[in-house]
């Protein structure tokens, strides 16, 4: 394998234009439920080899290897061991876990089935954005008919292996897609971040060992238990094999989920999209919603995938992908995500909860007219107050486009304040006050 990336036969989204594609009856006319049965023949550890030889990586955004992770779960320690996914899909810009669970439920539910057969768990939840109540219907509709078919139950197909499945509805806190804020809400807790180590894996849900991984990922696993590790590493690159659906968003012809081998750059997403709106010019993006640091037009060949994203100086994320076009202005985009994370900070820890607020107090005030060139120095001093002295990823992520907002388009913020400080001769009031 090479670190090209060659054309990719859709594998993920394979089913989802066919005819009632969330039915068992054509899932498992296409293939479905093949890779369990194949699967319960095989010892768990062979199947965690497996998931390690393929290279596959969290599609939830972090890109922590799968296997490795489900190694983690300690073996012969006596405690009952859980698979949760994690179907609280609420990054700005996401969507590709609800339209995957919309089109095609029964690859997650095959792709639970086995991953919990390989950790030794007999009970796995899928905890779902509250708001999605069209989705939350359609899992348990896909549960109901994996239970009626045999696939979950008692002694799964004859083999002496038992599941049991729950869907979960969140209450729609973005904070509950953190993993151990969404373990504290499954156990009926409010939901906020643990302290990390201990990791889910050793202590998870009612503190024994879980596997948290995201709907993209394990709707990969019956692929990979069918086609094999060689095989999936034909897609994509090196470190970062397999196919991803990325979501477009915004400023394009034809915004929606676009199936391609990690490591495709926008410049290929964009024609697959139709290319921008209107052929007005892009001038930022995000590679993986707003918690990745911005991307602008010089950026149209990284290769999108966890390595390609980080060199270039951000993160892959969860490949959603929000396109803004000429006429949109950096400060304002910026001013809207921080708002949204100001709502939604959980208040556990001081410099998210505080900082958010005053990062979103400046920005308000600049876009209003009313900020001063000094106002950059102060959200920068903010900014590194909140970034990795956060509790969470939630704080970090939240500096991300204020950050690189002003790495790129540090005039354009300067545009604002100086007009301001003309008008208004206000040069003397600096600070967050
Ligand atoms: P992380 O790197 O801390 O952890 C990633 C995963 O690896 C977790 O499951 C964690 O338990 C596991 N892990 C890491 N080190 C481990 C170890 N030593 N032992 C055992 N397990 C270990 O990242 P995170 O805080 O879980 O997630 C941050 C990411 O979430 C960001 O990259 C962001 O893009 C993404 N995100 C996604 C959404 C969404 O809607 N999908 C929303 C917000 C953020
Ligand atoms: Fe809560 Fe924000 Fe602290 Fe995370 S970083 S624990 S969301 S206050």
């Amino acid at each position: 394998m090479t670190n090209e990336v060659s054309p990719l036969t859709p594998v993920l989204t394979k089913r989802w234009l066919s005819p009632r594609s969330w039915t068992i009856g054509t899932y498992e006319q296409l293939e479905g439920y093949t890779a369990l049965r194949k699967a319960l023949k095989a010892h768990p550890d062979q199947l965690i080899q497996l998931c390690k030889d393929s290279g596959l990586r969290g599609r939830g955004g972090a890109g922590f290897p799968t296997g490795m992770k489900w190694g983690f779960i300690p073996q012969g320690d006596g405690k009952p061991h859980y698979l949760v996914i994690n179907a609280d899909e609420g990054e700005p810009g996401t969507c590709k876990d609800i339209p995957l669970m919309m089109a095609d439920p029964h690859s997650l539910v095959e792709g639970i089935i086995i991953t919990s057969y390989a950790i030794r768990a007999n009970f796995a939840a899928i905890y779902v954005r509250g708001e999605a109540l069209h989705c939350i219907r359609r899992l348990n509709a896909a549960v109901k008919e994996a239970y009626a078919a045999g696939y979950l139950g008692k002694d799964i197909l004859g083999s002496g292996f038992d599941l049991d499945v729950v869907v979960h509805a969140g209450a729609g806190a973005y904070i509950c897609g953190e993993e151990t804020a969404l373990l504290d809400s499954l156990e009926g807790r409010r939901g906020q971040p643990r302290l990390k180590p201990p990791f889910p894996a050793t202590s998870g849900l009612y503190e024994s060992p879980t596997v948290v991984n995201n709907v993209e990922t394990i709707a990969s696993v019956p692929f990979i238990v069918n086609g094999g590790s060689d095989w999936f590493r034909t897609m994509g690159r090196d470190r970062s094999p397999g196919p991803k659906i990325y979501s477009l968003s915004g400023h394009v012809t034809n915004p929606g989920q676009y199936e391609a081998p990690m490591g495709t750059t926008l410049r290929d997403l964009l024609e697959l999209a139709g290319g921008m709106k209107d052929g007005i010019p892009l001038k930022f993006w995000t590679p993986g919603g707003s918690s990745t640091p911005l991307f602008t037009a010089e950026h149209l060949d990284v290769p999108l995938d966890f390595e390609g994203a980080a060199e270039a100086g951000s993160m892959l994320g969860t490949t959603a992908l929000q396109i803004f076009n000429e006429t949109v202005s950096v400060p304002w985009a910026v001013m809207k995500w921080t708002e949204f994370y100001k709502h939604e900070s959980c208040g556990k820890c001081t410099p998210c909860r505080e900082g958010t607020y005053w990062l979103t107090q400046i920005l308000q005030r600049m876009v209003r007219g009313e900020g001063t060139p000094a106002d950059i120095e102060t959200l920068l001093d903010i900014c590194d107050n909140v970034l990795g002295r956060s509790f969470c990823a939630l704080g970090d992520g939240a500096v991300s486009p204020i950050t690189s907002g002003i790495k790129y388009f540090k005039d354009e913020f300067l545009a604002l304040c100086e007009t301001n400080a003309v008008s208004t001769g206000k040069h003397a009031l600096a600070g967050a006050h």
